[in-house]
């Protein structure tokens, strides 16, 4: 296992509300809250500083910091103080060296494959992904001859068989959407070390885990040896659903790589996006996952008495096929058990058509008339949010491949919001109740 970070006396909670306090990012000592800076260009007061500016833009040569203690901003598109300080607080949440921000979560994801991963190389991903990573890995990586084995990252044997000398990046999510089924990240880790002492610098390999659906305050792979983490900010860190925003952290050597990235593919994160985030979202992203994961447990606990349901997957549970692994792997900043604020469950049914046909009614039914659930794909907001994935987020795996991949027609994806967890399940009551 990686060594810790040295912790300072205060709790991650409480920096995530001041983040460094006075950071040298911007003097903005005498407000309570950073101000919105909005401003595509900055003012030089002469070449000689804009030179110098230019000069040290993604400039942190061997470990050198040649930055000035305050930064020279030139142009939005390559940094400016709101997001500069989202990525002090974002990379301390995730336990990491150093964060850079995006436009999106899908443009954090394609950025860090693009730094790591070039033509003639190849990534293998577990055989289940966000439906535009996966559209991303299949659709548009065959034509920059870059090639993805897809294969079961909890099936130890089968993913050695697919690292080639080509490998360049090992790349998962756990929970898995939506089955909610977890990778054992110390296990990827552990294979991708052994392939490394017997491989050049150059050609080793790395690990990177989307960490969307758990969110750091429940899991945190960058300590147990993952190189990097990505995260779309658009669910739980922003947490209110007004947002769009994705960032990678990892190690400090990748900063200047992904800046560079960053500043000429375009996909910069806004500053108006920026701030809800770093003001809102990441001060109370662990009051709302503590009550979000409270709730998650009730409603699952309900659900799973329910005869109407054939089965409840939420690693909060009891019954969780991979209860230990749940409770190794995703913990808070204090060490507690953190399961996280989504489940997925069955409805029962004989045949997939009946289970399907159950499973719409019930997701229809609360479109229309539930006052605490709200038929929208996203997580982590503090509204519960509820979709069916065999018709909306999986869409686009075919039928028979969606069953073989665990996706079941009848089943349903529920992401807690902060609503008092009784109206919850009376909302899910009557919707059950209802023939
Ligand atoms: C939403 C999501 C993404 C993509 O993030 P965007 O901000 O929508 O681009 C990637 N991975 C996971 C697991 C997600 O839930």
């Amino acid at each position: 296992m990686k060594q810790k970070k040295k912790k300072t006396s205060y709790a991650p909670e409480t920096h995530l509300i001041y983040g460094k306090s006075f950071t040298p990012k911007w003097d903005y000592s005498h407000h309570l809250i950073p101000p919105l800076s909005s401003s595509s260009t900055y003012r030089m007061d002469s070449t000689r500083r804009g030179a110098k500016g230019f000069i040290e833009f993604a400039h942190h040569v061997d470990g050198i910091d040649v930055k000035s203690k305050a930064p020279i901003y030139i142009y939005d598109r390559l940094g400016e103080p709101n997001k500069e300080m989202l990525e002090e607080n974002l990379a301390a949440a995730e336990e990491g060296d150093c964060a850079v921000t995006f436009a999106t979560g899908m443009a954090s994801i394609s950025a860090l494959c693009g730094v790591l991963v070039g033509s003639g190389q190849e990534i293998v991903a577990h055989k289940m992904l966000y439906g535009c990573t996966y559209s991303l890995f299949k659709n548009w990586y065959p034509r920059y001859r870059i090639k993805v084995h897809w294969v079961d990252f909890n099936d130890a044997k089968a993913l050695e068989r697919a690292i080639t000398p080509q490998t360049r990046l090992l790349y998962f999510e756990t929970p898995v959407n939506p089955t909610m089924e977890l990778i054992d990240i110390a296990n990827v880790v552990d294979i991708a070390q052994r392939h490394n002492k017997q491989r050049k610098e150059l050609n080793r390999i790395y690990t990177a885990v989307d960490n969307t659906f758990a969110s750091p305050f429940c899991q945190r792979p960058l300590t147990l040896g993952i190189d990097f983490v990505v995260q779309s900010l658009t669910k739980g860190l922003c947490g209110f659903g007004t947002d769009m925003g994705g960032v990678v952290i990892g190690p400090q050597w990748s900063y200047d790589q992904l800046l560079m990235y960053r500043k000429d593919f375009g996909g910069v994160l806004a500053p108006k996006s920026a701030w809800p985030i770093l003001v809102y979202g990441l001060p109370s992203l662990a009051v709302r996952y503590r009550q979000y994961i409270q709730s998650a447990q009730r409603v699952a606990e309900f659900l799973e008495k329910d005869r109407r349901i054939s089965m409840v997957s939420y690693p909060g549970l009891d019954t969780f096929p991979q209860k230990a692994l749940a409770r190794a792997q995703m913990i808070d900043f204090d060490g507690k058990f953190a399961p996280g604020c989504l489940l997925y469950f069955i409805m029962k049914g004989k045949t997939p058509v009946e289970r399907k046909k159950k499973a719409d009614k019930l997701v229809n039914f609360i479109a229309k008339h539930s006052y605490t659930m709200t038929l929208a794909v996203s997580l982590g907001t503090i509204r519960t949010l509820i979709e069916h994935p065999a018709s909306m987020t999986h869409a686009a795996i075919p039928p028979e491949e969606q069953l073989k991949r665990g996706v079941d027609p009848g089943g349903i994806r529920l992401s807690i919001g902060l609503e008092k967890a009784e109206d919850i399940i009376q909302d899910l009551k009557t919707a059950l109740n209802t023939r």
